[in-house]
Formats: structure tokens, sequence, C-alpha cells
């Protein structure tokens, strides 16, 4: 039976590699650093991870998680509903609502998660759901698994918003949907021009705050606290896989009768197993730190924009960012690739994306800042980036 379907992929596999869009894997033997190790034995400077905080392998966390292993066991054997629900379970939802403002938090086993089964348990048939184009692949999912009708405005452009909030007048509910930041440019959504026309045209407001939890903002809360509209927002939906420790992890925190509907009815949650009590409780810790001190996030604004700054001056072409993302164009793909393992050979490991991950003609390297990187490994990031840019003819 399998031969004619093994025939099939061996084809296909065979024309993702021809068109140069195979995607390998790197093997990391290290933790997960500022400073990584390959199996190859190379030692690189990591500008890829989205360990904006430098959390991944902080020694508070990992003895969180230890303590938390200790007092309540490895795994949870059980969804949430049935016998999946520890105190610590309820008091990282209750860290999390604390930190963004909320009412309530669920969690997920992942953001993705979160996204895939918010829409379909609060919005059916009468309903509309207003997507920014650049939305993460979840969100878009998420909208796919439920009957609203669907609207799509281009990146950020408030204009087309408007016009898709006047094409939905006589949706029952509505709601504009948009990452807060997004993660191949680096831009922010507007969030105070999306909430203000919102409010104009009767809408609610989701926003995904999975690459601002933790960067945008003067004390990491993300773009709501960046626009001041904290408390105005009625979904958020975020991570415990990027900034804020980058193990695994998701949640929506908002509206607490939207999150009681969530628990009876979102279906990642009511059908998919307990996230581990280590991970909690590391997130516990997390949130903790977060308000104790601004230092990691007071670090990597620092490390930001001295980045940004000496690269911009040094003649690169980047996009305009207000996250922790620096995308440095190069817009022809080959030369994106040939840019990344040239930068890999002098230990700079970033990643260079091409179209379909970014439109035709717009390829680039994608740099990933982290308030765990020195300045002296930014110093190295930097020189290394104008070596290759002389030798690939970027720079004059
Ligand atoms: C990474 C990401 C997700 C998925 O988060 P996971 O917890 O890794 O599943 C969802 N939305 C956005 C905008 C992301 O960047």
């Amino acid at each position: 039976m399998y031969g004619k379907m093994q025939e099939h992929l061996s084809k296909e596999l065979s024309n993702i590699k021809e068109a140069g869009l195979f995607k390998g894997e790197r093997i990391i033997v290290s933790s997960q650093d500022a400073k990584i190790k390959l199996d190859s034995g190379q030692e690189v400077l990591n500008f890829c991870a989205n360990n904006y905080l430098g959390l991944s392998n902080h020694p508070e966390l990992i003895a969180a998680a230890k303590n938390a292993l200790d007092t309540h066991g490895f795994g949870m054997s059980s969804v949430r509903f049935i016998c999946g629900t520890t105190d610590l379970h309820k008091t990282l939802e209750k860290r999390i609502a604390g930190f963004f403002g909320t009412e309530d938090t669920i969690l997920y086993a992942a953001c993705f998660d979160a996204n895939g089964g918010v829409f379909e348990p609060l919005f059916s048939e009468e309903d509309a759901i207003i997507s920014d184009s650049l939305n993460h692949a979840s969100i878009i999912d998420g909208v796919r698994l439920c009957k609203a009708r669907r609207y799509r405005y281009n990146n950020a452009d408030m204009n087309d918003l408007e016009v898709q909030l006047q094409n939905s007048q006589d949706a029952r509910f509505r709601i504009v949907v948009t990452d807060g930041v997004f993660s191949m440019d680096g831009n922010v959504a507007p969030l105070d021009q999306i909430v203000a026309l919102a409010k104009k045209y009767d809408a609610l407001v989701m926003v995904d705050e999975c690459h601002s939890a933790g960067v945008v903002g003067e004390t990491g809360r993300g773009v709501t606290e960046k626009f001041d509209v904290r408390g105005q927002v009625e979904i958020i939906t975020g991570t415990l896989g990027k900034a804020f420790g980058g193990a695994v992890g998701g949640f929506t925190t908002g509206k607490k009768e939207i999150i009681a509907m969530l628990r009876q009815r979102s279906r990642p949650y009511l059908f998919s197993n307990s996230i581990p009590p280590a991970v909690v409780g590391a997130g516990i810790r997390m949130f903790e730190m977060m308000t104790e001190t601004t230092e990691l996030q007071d670090r990597l604004h620092r490390n930001t924009e001295y980045f940004v700054t000496k690269i911009r001056e040094a003649g690169f072409d980047i996009k305009p960012t207000k996250s922790a993302i620096c995308a440095v164009m190069l817009y022809d793909a080959k030369l994106s690739q040939e840019f990344a393992a040239h930068l890999l050979g002098e230990g700079i490991y970033v990643i260079g994306f091409y179209y379909p991950v970014v439109p035709q003609g717009q390829a680039r390297i994608r740099v990933q800042l982290s308030a765990t990187h020195s300045i002296e490994n930014l110093d190295t990031a930097i020189e290394a980036f104008i070596k290759i840019g002389k030798e690939l003819n970027v720079l004059q």
C-alpha cells in the first residue's frame, strides 16, 4: 500500500530540495544561551533565538523547575478539568493576569493551541473576525476552525482596517485580531489606533503578544503597555516559549467571562494534556522576577538600540523596528543564504529568510537580540556583518 505514497512523497521532497526550500535542523549540544555549541564542535554566538530576556538557561528558573519537580512530580497525566490542575497552575494563571492587568487567564500547552482554541467557542456564523494580513499561522488556523465571516486588512494599515470594519457592520460581534510584533519585520501593531477604531465601530480587540511580551513597553508588558491601552483589549494571547523562559506553554488572558467560556468549550484546553509542574513552577518564578526588577528588559532595550544603531551606521538597509528583531535587508534569496553561511563561518548564527516566508524579493537576515548578549558579543557580530557585507558587495 505504501509504495505509491512513498514515491509521491520522495518526489515532493526532492522538489522542495531543488527549489532550495528544504528546512534542515542544526544540532546544538549545549544549553540555549548567547554562546552555544554545535555538534560540529564549533562555538557560535546565537542571534536567532527567541531568548529575548536570556531566561532560557537562567539559574533561578532552573532552580524553580527543580523545586516543582520535587513538590509536584513530573507529569499530570490528565487534562485540566479532570485531574490536571494543581495549585501551581492556578497561581501561574493569576500571575499572568496580574502582569498584563487582565481579569483571568487560561493556560494551554502552547500559544498555537491558545490561538487555535480561542475563536470557535466565542464566534459563529453571525459574527466577523477581522485579521491583519501578517498574523501568525496559528491565528489563521484558529480562524479557519470557526464559522465566523473572515475579513483581512493589509499589515498595520488603518485605512484598510476601517474599510473592513465598515464592510462588516451587520455582524453580531466583531473582533479585530493582530500580532503585537510582526516577527519578520519587527514592526509593532499600532494598537492605539486599532483600539480607537474598534471603539468607533463597536468591535472587540485581540492581540497576540508572543514576540512583544517581555520585550515591548517600558516594563515588558507588551504592546498594550507601549500604547497605553492596558485593560482596553478584551483578549491577549501569549507564549511561555519565547521571552518568558523559552520552554513551552501558552495562555489566553482577558475578560473573565471569555476565559470562563474557554474553560468550558475550548478544544485544545479540553482535549490536551495539562502543562507539567516544572514548567509552571518556573513560570511563577519568572513572573515574580519580571515584577521585582526591569533589569533584563532594560538590558534588552539597550542591546537592541546599540546593535540597530551600529548596523545602520555601517550602511546596512534595515527595516524600521520597534522590537528586539532587526531585519537586515538583502532582497535576493540566494544572497541571504550565502550571507548567513559566511556569518556562521565567522561564528555568528543567524538565519536568512526568503520567499515564501517573506514576500518575493524581500529576502533578509533576521537578527534577534537578547539581554544575555554582552556588548562584546554585539561588537563581534557587527564586525562580522561588516566584513561579510564588504566581501559580498552589500557594503561599499
Ligand atoms: C511563536 C508564536 C506563536 C506560537 O507560540 P507557541 O507557544 O510556540 O506555540 C503564536 N503566535 C505568534 C505571533 C508567535 O510568534
